[in-house]
């Protein structure tokens, strides 16, 4: 938004009593604009924080408590690929004393947002960073999703959360040490959480003995990795694009020779092509969602970890 543009244009304007209180009213937001962010926070503020995905603003939420006020930019119903921005998105990034991302060239259309919002002094956190990454050729030859730095879906796995619970709590630690002790602990709490929660989720997957899997877009190794369930194949290699015939023969082909009970959909994604493969094969589908919202129940990033694994195990014993 630029005030300034606009109160010259105004300025080439008559002067009548309306455009005189507007021109008040946009002075006044200019002069406002121009005071550093930490003049117009109070202590007793809640910090404003803007994330990227809706896993992220849970997270913060978790370490931040009553401490923080925060906004994700995309609902679980839409892909974190991609997500078309609203002009509000634009309008909270410039109120945001910090934004968190994940990064890894995962959240592409965030990136003229920031630049539009000419928010220099906007902390910007890349929460996978330290995150050991899989690369994209330790997934299936021709499923590589096109991330140079290795695949970003790193939250599926709650032993990488515990390394972005680091960040977020050491950032809002950097904005607001007063309450550094409630930060430290809160996120101690949430480790603790996400330990209880990885260790009794490995008991529900132990006894399977097929824990193979056909995934909708390549979101999962890292959720596969954690809890040992297996991707033989993904039916897109980009959100976005429609498999060719070639490939969706080849997925029916490998389904029937090896004999796979299971195909995980995800709500943000177009439901037609899993439904053609589970009409031509028998394949059971689950619908799982990388992102929280998007199915009841999982709005925090717990239960969604939860649900996806509950339900996968379920399927995984019970294949029609
Ligand atoms: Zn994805």
């Amino acid at each position: 938004m630029n005030f300034i543009a606009l109160i010259l244009y105004l300025s080439s304007m008559q002067n009548s009593g309306v455009v005189m209180r507007i021109k008040g009213l946009l002075f006044l937001l200019v002069i406002i604009s121009q005071i550093p962010f930490a003049f117009r926070t109070g202590a007793a503020e809640p910090i404003p924080v803007v994330t990227t995905l809706p896993v992220l603003k849970d997270l913060v939420e978790a370490v931040g408590g009553s401490h923080v006020q925060v906004s994700a930019l995309i609902s679980g119903f839409e892909s974190e690929h991609t997500y078309t921005p609203k002009p509000s998105d634009l309008f909270s990034i410039q109120n945001a004393a910090i934004l968190f991302k994940i990064g890894l060239g995962l959240e592409t259309w965030v990136n003229p947002l920031i630049e539009n919002a000419g928010r220099s002094d906007l902390l910007i956190i890349i929460s996978s960073e330290d995150v050991p990454l899989i690369q994209g050729k330790d997934l299936h030859a021709d499923d590589i999703e096109h991330h140079a730095e290795g695949n970003p879906h790193i939250w599926l796995d709650p032993s990488n959360v515990r390394i972005m619970v680091q960040h977020i709590k050491n950032s809002l630690i950097r904005i607001d040490p007063t309450h550094e002790s409630d930060y430290v602990e809160n996120a101690a709490q949430y480790r603790h959480q996400l330990e209880t929660l990885e260790t009794d989720l490995l008991e529900k997957v132990k006894g399977l003995t097929d824990k193979r899997i056909i995934t909708h877009h390549p979101a999962w190794p890292y959720f596969a990795a954690r809890f040992g369930f297996v991707i033989k194949g993904n039916i897109l290699t980009q959100v976005g694009s429609e498999p060719s015939a070639k490939k969706m023969a080849s997925l029916i082909q490998l389904i029937k020779k090896e004999n796979i009970q299971v195909i995980v959909s995800e709500p943000q994604l177009n439901q037609k092509i899993p439904m053609i493969l589970a009409e031509e094969t028998g394949v059971h589908i689950v619908s799982l969602s990388p992102i929280s919202g998007a199915i009841s129940g999982t709005d925090r990033y717990l239960d969604l970890i939860r649900y996806n694994v509950e339900t996968l195990v379920a399927a995984l014993e019970k294949p029609n």
